[in-house]
């Protein structure tokens, strides 16, 4: 994420700074050194990590998610919104490491390195964080998840605003569980609890790969508009089995989008070829990283470099050792949405003083990833899987697009449940990712989590 400072509040600082800053900053000190000597590396806070006079941190509707009284941070006064929030605005220990009270603690605190104690001597306070965070939307993805683990991130794609950053498990701030809790829950209730799984979150993508493949096979196969296949349920490749839920029967290329024929998949990776395949998803972004606050993503793995056919016959269908990030994931849809260049999502909109003066601004980054012909070929057969599979009655209005998934992870658990899509509606430029972890079918678990959050975004933008 690229910020851009103000260059004139900047150097007003530096000559504030020679000016006044220094002799204030020596008397403060000799008033006030023995107290100062408490507070970690000076940042204002105190023994236990609180913040004692950090600034707001408000969603973009103006909601206050966090700030501080009588030294105290305090959080929103609703628990889903607490919950549904944590890994965004994160804790004041520094254990959500992506968190913006982490990552964005010295300009909440009011430090400067060059200016001392500037903004909390003139301001009582640190300064403000304005996120581009819906938090009512949040908590509807959050009670939408209903209690399972999980991710459901919304952006809008032409801005790069994130509107909804949800992860689960999660846990009230407010009433944080001990660390015995935490630590020594035998039934996994809090596994991976500190982190994001939006950006610290690898899964099995199963046939949400496929649009990967579908790019791949437009991209390379000259007469694929006429190809056409024939689904048994089952064919083998090199001895290895590939199976489908049930025989597809014929279909051109579109129905075995819309069917996720995995035959089909299998047959149409072994056609594009292996080197195709990994040259897509390089194109698309697989093997990069992306910067959050001060954290950075983890890389979407496709490595095909030992697969035989039997391998890149299930790589084809999202089903081999391939793991993707649902960060990733959104850039992913980003970039079929916008003509084949994904606006990175962001959330930190600005960085602001008490008195409402714009420190820093983030300006969204971008990454071209693919022709615009393939993007809005690769769009128009998302549309059609909302159109003739998973029912537009289930995103009213929004023109939807999108491609659903289940992940087989091993044979004694129940697979992951994914939707990925965006809204082609002007009005509502905003991609989905959703994976509910082992909720089965993605079309009975993830789907109606996207569907409601959708709705509630549309919505909160009319
Ligand atoms: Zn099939």
């Amino acid at each position: 994420m690229k910020t851009t400072a103000r260059r004139g509040y900047v150097v007003l600082l530096l000559v504030l700074a020679v000016a006044v800053g220094m002799s204030v900053l020596a008397v403060r000190f000799a008033t006030n050194g023995e107290k100062w000597a408490t507070l970690r590396a000076n940042e204002h806070l105190n023994e236990n990590g609180s913040f004692i006079a950090a600034g707001n941190i408000t969603d973009r509707n103006g909601e206050l998610l966090a700030y501080t009284e009588n030294e105290k941070r305090i959080y929103s006064d609703s628990e889903r919104v607490r919950r549904s929030t944590l890994h965004i605005v994160g804790d004041t220990e520094g254990y959500i490491a992506s968190g913006v009270q982490t990552a964005y603690k010295t300009r909440l605190t009011g430090y400067n390195p060059v200016t001392g104690i500037y903004s909390l001597k003139k301001h009582g306070r640190g300064n403000d964080v304005i996120l581009t965070i819906d938090s009512q939307v949040s908590a509807v993805a959050y009670d939408k998840l209903n209690g399972r683990k999980g991710v459901v991130a919304a952006y809008n794609y032409k801005t790069g605003e994130l509107l909804c950053s949800v992860s689960s498990p999660n846990y009230d701030i407010e009433n944080k569980p001990s660390a015995e809790e935490i630590n020594n829950n035998k039934d996994g209730k809090y596994e991976g609890v500190y982190l994001n799984r939006l950006i610290d979150g690898l899964y099995t993508p199963g046939s949400t790969f496929k649009i990967i493949t579908t790019a791949s096979a437009i991209e390379n196969i000259s007469d694929i508009s006429s190809w056409k296949y024939t689904c048994k349920g089952e064919m083998l490749v090199n001895g290895v089995k590939v199976t489908c839920p049930r025989v597809h029967g014929e279909m051109d290329f579109e129905e075995c989008f819309a069917n996720s024929c995995n035959c089909a998949y299998a047959q149409l990776a072994l056609k594009t070829g292996k080197e195709n395949i990994i040259a897509t998803a390089e194109e698309f972004g697989f093997g990069q990283t992306f910067d959050f606050g001060n954290s950075q993503t983890k890389a979407s793995i496709l490595d095909l470099s030992q697969a035989d056919d039997g391998d890149l016959a299930w790589a084809g269908v999202g089903q081999y050792n391939t793991l993707v990030n649902p960060y990733h994931m959104l850039t992913v849809l980003g970039a079929v949405a916008n003509d084949g260049t994904a606006v990175l999502p962001y959330t930190v909109a600005s960085v602001t003083t008490p008195s409402g003066y714009v420190v820093e601004e983030t300006t969204a980054q971008t990454r071209a990833y693919i022709s615009a012909e393939i993007a809005d070929a690769v769009k128009s057969m998302m549309r059609n899987n909302v159109k003739i599979k998973y029912g537009d009655g289930n995103f009213e209005g929004l023109s939807m697009c999108g491609k659903t998934g289940t992940a087989e992870i091993s044979d004694n658990q129940t697979p992951h449940s994914w939707f990925m899509g965006f809204s082609d509606n002007p009005q509502c430029p905003v991609a989905i990712v959703v994976v509910v972890e082992n909720g089965g079918w993605g079309s009975s678990a993830a789907l109606p989590v996207a569907s409601d959050v959708m709705e509630a975004i549309y919505k909160s933008l009319a």
